[in-house]
C-alpha cells in the first residue's frame, strides 16, 4: 500500500452526474435518454465551431500555444479588458484547482456556501484545507454569515452566482458589502459558470456581471471571475475555461498552472465560438424562457423550487430526493439528487422538460 498525504484521507472523489444510464451507447439512443443530470446545453455546438475544431485536427502533432495568445486577446476584446486581465484554464474547474493550489495549506480554510458546486469542498480537502460550509437559507448564499466566517486563516472564498445547485443569484448590493468586508489579502472566486442564464431584466436587483460591476472598476484587485464555454456556449466535452481578474493577482495565481493545460482544439474553437456568439448562445433565450415554463409548472404542482437564474432549477423534496430522481430515471430522464432533500434538473429541449414534467412522481 502506498503512502498518500494525510490530507486525502477524507476526500470522496468527485461524481459526475449520470451522463449515460446503465446501458450501452447504442441502447440508450433507442431508449432516447433525456440528460438533464449535469446543465449541459442539449444542443450540439454551432457549425463554425465544428468548423473551427476540424481544421485544427491537422496540427495536432504540436503541442498548443502555451500562451493561449488568440483566445486571450479575443476574451480581451469581448470583455472590454486588457489581455493580462485574462487567463485560460482546461475548464473552469482547473482553474479552481489552480486558485486553490495556489492559495491554500494545510491549517488554513476555505469559505464557500453550501450546498454549492461540490468541487469546493474536495478542492480545499486536497491542499490539506479546511472546507468551511456555510448554509444556504433559502436555497440562497447568506453572504453576512460567510463573511462572519472569514477568519485570518482563510485564503480563499468561493461564491458560486447563480449557484450551483439552487439557482439563486446573489443580490448586486449585498454582494457589494460582501466584498468590501472580505479583507484584500483573500482571494475571492466569483464563479459565473452560469452567467449567460442570469435574467437581469426579470429582476433588477440581481448581480449579473462580475467582470462589468467587479472586475472592471479595479477597486477590489483581489477578487477574480470564473467563466467557461462548457454551458450557454455549449462546449462542455471541450474543457474550456477562463478567469478575468487583475493582472498582477492572475500572474501569481498563474504559478500553479501546469504547462499546455488548454489544448489546441479548445483554443480555436473558444475563438470561433465568440466570433459567432450569437449564434453560439442562440439557445440561451429558449433556455431562460423554457426555465420559466417549468418553473411554472412545477409552482402548480406544488413543488418548491426556488427562482433560478441558471439553466437548471431545484426541486426542495424534502426526504424525497432519491425516490423522485429514480422516478424520472425510470421514465428515461436523467436528474441529479443531491443528497436527500434536492434534486437538480437541467432545462433541456422543450421536449425534454415536458418529459421530465410528466415523469414527476407527485
Ligand atoms: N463552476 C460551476 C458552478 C459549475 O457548475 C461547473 C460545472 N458543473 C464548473 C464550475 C466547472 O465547469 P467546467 O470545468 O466545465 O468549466
Amino acid at each position: 500500500m502506498i503512502r498518500l498525504r494525510p490530507a486525502l484521507g477524507d476526500v470522496a472523489p468527485y461524481v459526475p452526474g449520470r451522463s449515460r444510464p446503465v446501458v450501452a451507447a447504442a441502447v440508450e439512443q433507442a431508449l432516447d435518454v433525456a440528460r438533464l443530470a449535469s446543465n449541459e446545453s442539449p444542443y450540439p455546438p454551432a457549425a463554425p465551431v465544428l468548423e473551427a475544431i476540424s481544421a485544427a485536427v491537422a496540427g495536432l502533432n504540436r503541442y498548443p500555444d502555451d500562451d493561449v495568445v488568440d483566445l486571450v486577446a479575443a476574451l480581451a476584446a469581448e470583455h472590454g479588458v486588457d489581455a493580462a486581465m485574462v487567463a485560460v484554464g482546461n475548464g473552469s474547474s482547473e482553474l479552481l484547482a489552480r486558485f486553490a493550489l495556489a492559495t491554500c495549506d494545510a491549517g488554513d480554510n476555505a469559505v464557500f456556501a453550501w450546498p454549492s458546486f461540490v468541487m469546493y469542498p474536495i478542492l480545499a480537502q486536497l491542499t490539506g484545507a479546511e472546507a468551511r460550509r456555510v448554509p444556504l437559507v433559502g436555497g440562497r448564499h447568506d453572504l453576512a454569515a460567510m463573511a462572519a466566517a472569514v477568519d485570518t486563516r482563510t485564503r480563499i472564498v468561493f461564491v458560486c452566482t447563480p449557484n450551483n445547485p439552487t439557482g439563486c443569484a446573489v443580490g448586486a448590493a449585498e454582494l457589494a458589502g460582501f466584498l468590501d468586508a472580505v479583507p484584500d489579502d483573500v482571494l475571492v472566486v466569483l464563479d459565473e459558470a452560469y452567467a449567460e442564464y442570469v435574467d437581469a431584466a426579470a429582476d433588477p436587483r440581481v448581480h449579473a456581471d462580475g467582470i462589468a460591476s467587479v472586475v472592471a472598476g479595479g477597486s477590489h484587485p483581489n477578487v477574480v471571475v470564473l467563466r467557461t464555454f462548457s454551458k450557454a456556449y455549449g462546449l462542455a466535452g471541450l474543457r474550456c475555461g477562463y478567469a478575468v481578474g487583475d493582472a498582477d493577482v492572475l500572474a501569481q495565481l498563474g504559478k500553479a498552472r501546469l504547462p499546455f493545460v488548454v489544448n489546441s482544439l479548445a483554443q480555436r474553437a473558444a475563438v470561433a465560438a465568440l466570433s459567432h456568439k450569437a449564434e453560439c448562445l442562440g439557445p440561451v433565450a429558449e433556455a431562460v424562457a423554457e426555465r420559466g415554463r417549468v418553473a411554472a409548472a412545477l409552482a402548480a404542482a406544488g413543488v418548491e423550487s426556488p427562482r433560478s437564474h441558471g439553466n437548471f432549477v431545484w426541486l426542495d423534496v424534502p426526504g424525497r430526493a432519491r425516490e423522485v430522481a429514480a422516478a424520472c430515471e425510470r421514465a428515461g430522464v436523467l436528474v441529479r439528487a443531491l443528497g436527500s432533500d434536492g434534486v437538480r434538473v437541467t432545462i433541456g429541449t422543450p421536449a425534454e422538460n415536458d418529459r421530465f414534467l410528466e415523469a414527476l412522481p407527485l
